[in-house]
């Protein structure tokens, strides 16, 4: 081929849509407004409108910094010491931990957990397809597809009343072809912030078991829910509920960590012999992939975690975060029923985590933007954090208003 037809070939390639969150905040730096707010972000905030260095980090980071270390190639499923600890933090107490069939592997944040898990789905399963929340993050459909699978929608949302039609997810669970992944929010669902109570969860554990689905529990939010152990129960529950499950971890929101990529796949297996097999084959899917993770983050996470005050100081510091996500939702609520007297906005109470679907509509979206330089999604999703003492204010006025 010459250099010409080489050329020609590249050219033809689309240009790729925008990412929809990414893009909002292109929208939101682009904006010259004095008060402009970016409502559009998946990070959380503290009430600066600052991302935190958390102090168990910093003094991590400190320790760290005494005892430096030279920077080889962690193995291939990453710092043993940080799989431990995660395997600990998720599941505490779990029959399948002392059983030893519970597997660890260090990944690129939650998300490298999501993809590494695919692949070697779509390896062994490929006849299998997916099906995950409507709605649900929007990387999740994108990164299952681009692993190669079919991806399915069961229903979630109840857009009427702001809350889960839970009636018509369990009627789809119910179809769903044996053998196919079920995607499931263990807490803090993004981006509705409505999660499934005690009772529907024990429902949907006894639909996967007896249809002989696979669960594939993400969970990035715990600790921003109802707290660390709390938050947990979900997984925990699964991980003793006698089936295969897989779980995605990050720490991106509970260290804020999110530029260190410092995540986890954890896979329940029937026996210790099963799980070690699955370990090998997770680590042949990590090394054609990026072929070890990278060092910092879990050293980090592995150093707070393996201290007792370092681990009190964290816990400290997440119960801070979660309590600020939850005085904000309060507030807001308050400041809307003040401004829109009779109307109900308990679904930001009801809500839990960093996200809120507020029900606005694309149109009432394009108006906060238009008039207020508000930016969020089109969905109406908004981060709760990236509302503070400085605008809620403005928020609440804005949002009483296009949605009147
Ligand atoms: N799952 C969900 C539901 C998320 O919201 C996110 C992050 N926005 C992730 C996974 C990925 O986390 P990470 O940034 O650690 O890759």
């Amino acid at each position: 081929m010459n250099h010409s037809t080489t050329l020609s070939l590249l050219s033809s390639v689309a240009m790729a849509p925008r990412d929809p969150i990414l893009g909002v905040t292109e929208a939101y730096n682009q904006s010259t407004h004095p008060d402009k707010i970016n409502l559009g972000v998946g990070v959380y905030y503290d009430d600066r409108g600052k991302v935190p260095l958390l102090d168990c980090v910093r003094a991590a980071e400190a320790a760290l910094q005494l005892d430096p270390k030279p920077h080889t190639y962690l193995p291939i499923d990453g710092l043993a010491a940080y799989n431990k600890a995660v395997g600990a933090l998720l599941f505490d107490g779990c029959t399948a931990l002392a059983e030893q069939r519970v597997v660890t592997l260090q990944t690129a944040g939650g998300t490298g957990a999501l993809k590494v898990g695919a692949d070697f789905f779509r390896r062994f399963f490929p006849e299998a397809q997916v099906w995950i929340s409507n709605p649900s993050w929007e990387n999740h459909a994108a990164l299952f597809e681009s692993a190669g699978f079919v991806v399915n929608h069961y229903p979630y949302y109840d857009a009427a009343g702001n809350g889960i039609d839970f009636a018509a997810m369990l009627e789809a669970l119910e179809h769903v072809p044996t053998g196919n992944i079920v995607l499931l929010h263990a807490c803090c669902h993004n981006p509705t912030g409505l999660d499934l109570d005690e009772g529907r969860w024990e429902q949907v554990l006894g639909v996967i078991a007896r249809r002989g689905l696979i669960p594939f529990l993400d969970m990035a939010y715990q600790g921003f829910g109802a707290g660390l152990a709390a938050d947990g129960k979900v997984v925990r529950r699964f991980a003793d509920g006698g089936l295969t499950v897989f779980v995605s971890s990050t720490f991106s929101k509970s260290f804020s960590l999110y530029g260190e990529r410092i995540g986890a796949l954890s896979v329940v297996a029937a026996d210790a012999d099963a799980a070690a097999r699955l370990q090998s084959q997770l680590k042949r899917t990590i090394r054609t992939n990026y072929s070890s993770p990278p060092e910092h983050g879990a050293r980090l996470v592995a150093t707070v975690l393996g201290s007792a005050p370092l681990r009190a100081m964290w816990e400290q510091e997440l119960a801070a975060m979660r309590e600020r996500i939850r005085t904000t939702r309060r507030d807001l609520r308050l400041r809307l029923e003040a401004l829109a007297p009779g109307r109900d906005f308990s679904f930001l109470t009801r809500q839990s985590g960093l996200f809120s679907y507020t029900g606005l509509d694309k149109e009432q979206v394009r108006r906060l933007r238009e008039e207020y330089a508000i930016y969020t999604l089109d969905t109406g999703r908004i981060c709760v954090a990236a509302v503070n003492s400085g605008n809620i204010e403005r928020v609440a006025q804005a949002i009483a208003t296009v949605s009147a």
